[in-house]
C-alpha cells in the first residue's frame, strides 16, 4: 500500500523514466493531471482504475483537496497508487503538499522524479541552463502571479540580481510586467531571454529576444501555455544551437494510413526527422477461430507472415494447446516466409527450417524446391496470392490452405478523419493503402468534398499514383526511388 508521486515529464513520451513506465504498468489506481504525455498511460493494466485530476483548462476541475482525498483513500486500499504528474512532481507540482497529506494519513509513499520543464525546455531549444561563460547558477521561478501585487512571494530585486539564468514556469500571462519588474530592479534590458511553447512536444516553437523586447515578441507569436521562460546571456545560444527545431520535418505534420502494425516504422522514421505523425490504422487484422488441423499429418507446414504466426498459436491456445501440437523436426519442415515470420516463430520455440532470402511468395516456393513434401498447410490471411499452394500443388502435393485471419477496413471516425485532413501530408505506400483509406473515410467523394484544405497527398511511386488518379485524388509528391526512403526524401524535398 504505497502512494508513488511520479513525475511523467515534459511531454515527449521518450522522456519517462524506467520506473515510471514500470509503476504505470503496476498500478491499481493512477490518478493523473492533463500535462502528462499523450500515451502515457497506454501501459497501464487494463482493469486498472484511471483518474483524471486536471486543475487547468476547460471542463470539470478536480481541486486539490479532492486530489488529496482521493489519494488517501485509494492508498488505504490499493497495493500501489500512482500519482502521475507532469514534469517533476516537487517542483512547481504540489507534490509535497501531496506527501504531507499522505504521511499526515500514515500512508506510504515514494517520489520519483521526473524530468522538469524547466530542465527540458531549454534542453530542446538548444540553451544550456548553466555555462562556463557566465551562467554558473540557475534559478527556477513561478511567473503566476501579478509581480506588482502587493505580497508577492517573489523577491524581485534578488532575481534581478541574480548572478545566472532564471528560468520562468507558468509566466506567459505575466511575461510583460516580471521584464518591466526585472528591468526596473536593475536587470539590462538587453540581456537575452527565450520563450519555449509546448516543450518536448511536436509542436514546440521558440521565440527569442531581449528581456526588454520578449513580452512583445511572445505577444506578437500569440505564444500560449504551457511555455517556459528563460532569462540569461545562454537564452542567446538558440540561434546556434536550436537541434530540434532545425530537423528537416519539424512543425510538418504527416498522416500514415497503413495497417497498425506496418505503420510504425514509416511513422518512427518521420518523427524522428521532426515530424508530428498522425496514424489512421485504415486497415486491421481479425484473427478468425476455428478448430486446429492436426498439426502431425503434415510434413511441410509454412507460415506467410507473423500474423498468421500469432494467429494459429490463438487457436492452439483456444483448444488447450501449444507448441508440442507441432511434429517432431525430423517428421515436417517449418518455411516462414521471412526473417519476422521466423522471429514469431521462435519466440513460440518454434524454429523455422527454411527462408527465403527476399521475403514474397514466390522466393518461398523457390525456397521450398528442394524440399520433399506430400502433404502442406499453409497458415495465412483470407485474401493472400496462391503462389505456394499452386506451386507445391504442381509438384504432386495435397495443400491445406488455412485462412486463420483476415485484413479488414476499419473506419475512421470524425475526430480521426478531421486529424488527418488536417494534417499538412497524407501518405501512401501502396495501392491498396489508398482503397483501403478511402473505403475508411467513406469514400472518394466524401473525401474530396472536405474542400481544399486536405493535406497534399505523398505517393510511394507509379502504381500507387495510378490508384489515386483512378479515384480523382493526383499525387502533389512522389517518390523517385519507391520505397520508405524514397518517399520520406519526397516529402522532404517538397
Ligand atoms: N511539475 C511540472 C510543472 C508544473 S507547472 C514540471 O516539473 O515541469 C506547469 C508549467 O510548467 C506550465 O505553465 C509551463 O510553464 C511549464 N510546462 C510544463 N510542460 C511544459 C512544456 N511541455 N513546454 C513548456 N512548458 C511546460
Amino acid at each position: 500500500m504505497t502512494v508513488y508521486l511520479v513525475g511523467a515529464g515534459p511531454g515527449d513520451p521518450g522522456l519517462m523514466t524506467a520506473r515510471s513506465l514500470e509503476l504505470i504498468a503496476a498500478a491499481e489506481v493512477i490518478v493523473y493531471d492533463r500535462l502528462i504525455p499523450a500515451n502515457a498511460l497506454d501501459g497501464a493494466r487494463p482493469e486498472a482504475k484511471l483518474i483524471y485530476a486536471g486543475k487547468e483548462g476547460g471542463g470539470h476541475q478536480v481541486s486539490q483537496a479532492e486530489i488529496t482525498r482521493l489519494l488517501v483513500e485509494h492508498g488505504r486500499v490499493a497495493e500501489t497508487v500512482v500519482r502521475l504528474k507532469g514534469g517533476d512532481p516537487f517542483v512547481f507540482g504540489r507534490g509535497g503538499e501531496e506527501a504531507e497529506a499522505l504521511i499526515a494519513a500514515g500512508i506510504l509513499f515514494e517520489v520519483v522524479p521526473g524530468i522538469t520543464a524547466g530542465i527540458a525546455a531549454p534542453a530542446y531549444a538548444g540553451i544550456p541552463v548553466t555555462h562556463r561563460d557566465g551562467a554558473s547558477a540557475v534559478a527556477f521561478l513561478t511567473g503566476h502571479e501579478d509581480p506588482d501585487k502587493p505580497g508577492s512571494a517573489l523577491d524581485w530585486a534578488a532575481l534581478a540580481a541574480f548572478p545566472g539564468t532564471l528560468v520562468v514556469y507558468m509566466g506567459v500571462r505575466q511575461l510583460g510586467p516580471i521584464a518591466a519588474r526585472l528591468i526596473a530592479a536593475g536587470r539590462a534590458g538587453d540581456e537575452p531571454a527565450a520563450v519555449v511553447q509546448r516543450a518536448t512536444l511536436p509542436g514546440q516553437r521558440t521565440v527569442q529576444g531581449t528581456l526588454a523586447t520578449i513580452a512583445q515578441l511572445a505577444a506578437d507569436a500569440h505564444v500560449k501555455a504551457p511555455a517556459i521562460t528563460i532569462f540569461g546571456s545562454v537564452a542567446g545560444l538558440h540561434e546556434q544551437l536550436r537541434w530540434l527545431e532545425r530537423r528537416p520535418l519539424h512543425g510538418v505534420t504527416i498522416a500514415v494510413t497503413r495497417a497498425r502494425e506496418q505503420a510504425s516504422r514509416l511513422a518512427e522514421r518521420l518523427r524522428a526527422l521532426g515530424a508530428e505523425v498522425v496514424v489512421a490504422p485504415v486497415i486491421r487484422t481479425e484473427m478468425l477461430p476455428g478448430p486446429v488441423p492436426d498439426l502431425g499429418a503434415y510434413d511441410l507446414i509454412c507460415f506467410t507472415s507473423p500474423t498468421g504466426v500469432e494467429a494459429l498459436f490463438a487457436r492452439l491456445d483456444a483448444a488447450g494447446l501449444d507448441a508440442r501440437a507441432f511434429p517432431a523436426p525430423d517428421r515436417a519442415r517449418i518455411a516462414a516466409i521471412g526473417p519476422a515470420t521466423a522471429r514469431a516463430l521462435q519466440t513460440r520455440g518454434i524454429r523455422a527450417d527454411v527462408m527465403p532470402a527476399q521475403a514474397v511468395a514466390e522466393a518461398l516456393a523457390e525456397a521450398l524446391a528442394g524440399v520433399s513434401v506430400s502433404r502442406a498447410l499453409i497458415a495465412r490471411a483470407r485474401e493472400a496470392r496462391d503462389v505456394v499452394p499452386e506451386a507445391l500443388r504442381a509438384r504432386g502435393a495435397e495443400v491445406e490452405v488455412l485462412a486463420v485471419y483476415e485484413t479488414v477496413v476499419e473506419l475512421l471516425d470524425e475526430t480521426q478523419a478531421a486529424a488527418v485532413a488536417a494534417a499538412d501530408y497524407l501518405t501512401f505506400t501502396s495501392a491498396s493503402t489508398v482503397r483501403n483509406f478511402l473505403a475508411a473515410v467513406g469514400g472518394a467523394e466524401a473525401w474530396l468534398a472536405r474542400g481544399p484544405s486536405r493535406p497534399r497527398v505523398a505517393s510511394i511511386g507509379p502504381v500507387t499514383s495510378a490508384e489515386l488518379h483512378a479515384h480523382g485524388l493526383a499525387p502533389d509528391v512522389e517518390a523517385t526511388s519507391y520505397d520508405i526512403d524514397g518517399l520520406i526524401a519526397a516529402i522532404i524535398g517538397a
